[in-house]
Formats: C-alpha cells, sequence, structure tokens
C-alpha cells in the first residue's frame, strides 16, 4: 500500500462540495430537493463572455502563454484595482492563477514556513485551515462575536500575535457570515497590522456583492505600507457568475508575486488560455451583467430577512449579512431536540436530518468553526428560497 504523505493525509475533504455532491444525487434520483448548500451565482456567464472564449478558439489562441497570465489579462486586472480600489500596481505584481483559491495556495506557500502561525477570524472559509496545514502553518482561530456581526476587533487581533505569527487571512466581505468591514475597521485592524509588519492574505472574492449602499474597502488601500504588506485575492468566479472556468488573481509586492509566479510555473503553468481571454473581456466589457446580478441577491437578501424576521419567535435567528451571498442562521436552540428518535446534537446533525427530512440542504457551521449555525446560500431563485425556508421551518416544528 502507498504511504501518504503527513502533508496530505490529514486533509479534509471540502465539506460543503461533499453536501453538494448528496444533495446533487438526490437531485438526479428525481427528489425535489431545495439546495441552500451552493456557493456559487445561479446565473449563466454574460454571453459577451462566453463569446470572447469562442472568439478565442476560433483565433486559434489555443497554446502556453506565459506561467503568471496573459500581459493583456494582467493589464486589465491593474486597471481594476485602479478603478475600484484605488491601488496601483504595475503587472508584474499580478499572477493569474486557476481561480481564487489557486491564489491563496499560492499565497500561503510563498510566506508561510513550517510552524508558522496563521491568525483566521472565525467564522471563517474553510479551505484556510486546510492550505495553511498543508504548508506545515498552524491555524490560529480568533472567535468573533455575533453581538459584534462576526468581526474581528483590532484588540482580538493583537492578542492573538505572536512571534511566529506569519499572516492574517481577512475575508470582507466574508464567507459564511456576509460580514463587512468598514473603511474604519479595517483601518483599525490595518494599524496592528503595520505595528507588527504583519502580511495580511485579503480575500476579496466577493468584493462587488455588497449591499445597502455600503462600499467595499481594500486593507491595502489605507496606506502604502499597507499595500506592501497585503497580499489581495479576488477573481472573476462570482462577480462574474465564472466559478467553472477556472480563474483568480492575486496582486502583492514585486518580489512575492516573482516568486508565486516561479512556483507556479512549475506546479500547474498558465491558466486555461481560452479562459484568460474570457476573463479580459469580463473584465474590460461592460459590467451590466455584474450590477443586474448584484441586484438580484440584494433582493434575494431582502425577502430572505423578511421571511427570517418571521421566525425569530420560534427560535431561529440569525446575524444581518451586508455582503456575498450567504446567512448564518443561528439554529443552536433545537440542539437536544429530537426526529424520529434522532437526537440533534449539533449543526452536522440538524443539517443532515434537514436533508433527510425536508430534502433541503444547508452547510452546518461547523465546517467553517461556529456550530451553532448553518449556512444557508441565497444563490437560489426566489421561489426555491421561500420553499426552502417554510420547510426549514417546518422542519424546526417536527423536532421534540
Ligand atoms: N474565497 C472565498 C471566500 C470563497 O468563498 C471562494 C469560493 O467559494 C474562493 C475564495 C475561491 O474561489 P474560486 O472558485 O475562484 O477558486
Amino acid at each position: 500500500m502507498i504511504k501518504l504523505t503527513k502533508r496530505v493525509s490529514g486533509i479534509a475533504p471540502s465539506m460543503t462540495l461533499a453536501m453538494s455532491a448528496k444533495s446533487a444525487e438526490m437531485k438526479a434520483a428525481g427528489e425535489n430537493v431545495i439546495n441552500f448548500g451552493v456557493g456559487e451565482p445561479d446565473f449563466i456567464t454574460p454571453a459577451n463572455i462566453i463569446d470572447a472564449a469562442k472568439d478565442a478558439m476560433d483565433k486559434g489562441y489555443t497554446k502556453y502563454v506565459a506561467a503568471a497570465g496573459l500581459p493583456a489579462l494582467k493589464k486589465a486586472v491593474c486597471e481594476k484595482f485602479a478603478a475600484d480600489n484605488g491601488l496601483d500596481y504595475n503587472p508584474s505584481q499580478i499572477v493569474i492563477s486557476n481561480g481564487g483559491k489557486h491564489a491563496i495556495l499560492n499565497a500561503v506557500a510563498a510566506v508561510v514556513e513550517e510552524g508558522d502561525e496563521v491568525i483566521i477570524p472565525s467564522p471563517y472559509w474553510l479551505t484556510y485551515p486546510e492550505v495553511v496545514r498543508f504548508f506545515g502553518g498552524v491555524p490560529v482561530y480568533v472567535q468573533t462575536s455575533r453581538a459584534n456581526g462576526f468581526k474581528l476587533t483590532p484588540e482580538q487581533l493583537e492578542a492573538a500575535i505572536t512571534p511566529k505569527t506569519a499572516m492574517l487571512i481577512f475575508n470582507s466581505p466574508c464567507n459564511p457570515t456576509g460580514t463587512v468591514y468598514s473603511e474604519e475597521e479595517i483601518k483599525a485592524l490595518a494599524a496592528v497590522c503595520e505595528k507588527h509588519e504583519l502580511c495580511v492574505l485579503s480575500d476579496e472574492m466577493y468584493e462587488k456583492l455588497v449591499y445597502d449602499g455600503l462600499k467595499h474597502y481594500s486593507i491595502a488601500q489605507v496606506s502604502p505600507k499597507m499595500k506592501e504588506l497585503t497580499i489581495i485575492v479576488n477573481g472573476v468566479s462570482k462577480s462574474y457568475a465564472m466559478t467553472g472556468w477556472r480563474l483568480g488573481y492575486l496582486a502583492a509586492a514585486e518580489h512575492v508575486a516573482k516568486s508565486i509566479g516561479s512556483f507556479q510555473s512549475h506546479a500547474t503553468s498558465n491558466v486555461n488560455t481560452i479562459t484568460q481571454y474570457a476573463a479580459l473581456a469580463a473584465l474590460t466589457g461592460d459590467q451590466q451583467s455584474v450590477s443586474d446580478m448584484a441586484k438580484a441577491f440584494a433582493e434575494r437578501r431582502i425577502n430572505m430577512m423578511r421571511i427570517l424576521d418571521g421566525y425569530k419567535s420560534m427560535g431561529l435567528d440569525y446575524v444581518k449579512p451586508e455582503g456575498a451571498f450567504y446567512v448564518m442562521l443561528i439554529c443552536d436552540k433545537f440542539f437536544g431536540k429530537s426526529i424520529n428518535g434522532k437526537k440533534i446534537q449539533g449543526s452536522m446533525d440538524f443539517a443532515m436530518e434537514l436533508l433527510a427530512n425536508q430534502k433541503v440542504a444547508a452547510t452546518p457551521g461547523i465546517c467553517f468553526g461556529d456550530d451553532e449555525c448553518i449556512r444557508l446560500s441565497y444563490a437560489l431563485s426566489m421561489p426555491e428560497i421561500e420553499e426552502g425556508l417554510k420547510r426549514i421551518k417546518d422542519f424546526c416544528l417536527s423536532l421534540s
């Protein structure tokens, strides 16, 4: 039998993908499943982007390109950072990767040594700790509070820093909580990072999905020093409904981007060339579809909150999300109750029994470091959301 390395044997499979797979399997078997587990927009990639990919193929753009990305795409990414974030990067500071996930892996590979600590505010996106561990790092979770909108405070950050801290992973808008930090809150955290020269991996994948008139602010915008310390990860998956195309990017200090580019040149080479032309069209083309999709999510969010407000009296609660397309539904009041003789002891049991009894898939909060919640995505049609929430209510009422 082949002996596995320590590096891979401890890695947990992505629980969100596992839940999606289970509900897809039930759907394929003809079951009427409502899937709140989805982590991707339910829209089809806008037509101008698809046309650009077809055009790239027709023109024969089917060969290798520079490992760190098409020069034209890197330039477009720089223009995006300038226009959206007021950040001035050179193409040599950009690396185009196979999705935001790959960009995160590259960033951690570049900065985290064996034994280094990486601060991760909790609840967190479940890939962060696995990637940190893969490179021998030690995830240090900092529990944020619901009362504070799941936001890391400067005091918490200061207290978590040790001589071994190599990185803070910061995610606003946040998956799974929908938390969006304000400029002031980010400046206060940046002051701590500057004091300790702490590298920040700033995951800004959901940048375009913020609501109630809020504006995304990047920690790299705070000061030239903060820009030097920050590795921004972003991509086209969520903003342009391009999850299957696999394209993300990072921006970093020149020496960091150069090393990551070299690493990637041996690991994967360039991202699919056709996808890169599609992403170029996404970033440089008409942005109407981006705002249309954001508007649809905004409406669903409002409706979802309105329905959930009606469930508060029965013991279900939530923390108001301000970005991305997720709500953390607090369901711990139902722990200890039973269904068909099975006792619900945590978010995993809650989600499993919900799926089995009401055919509603949701992601257990335990996957994100919060066992009192389940995560509901609202990347579903409004009728599905309404039906799914009704089934969740029925499920809770059926527990005894
Ligand atoms: N970062 C966050 C917070 C995410 O939720 C996701 C995807 O779910 C990613 C990064 C990765 O995005 P991609 O599909 O581009 O790899």
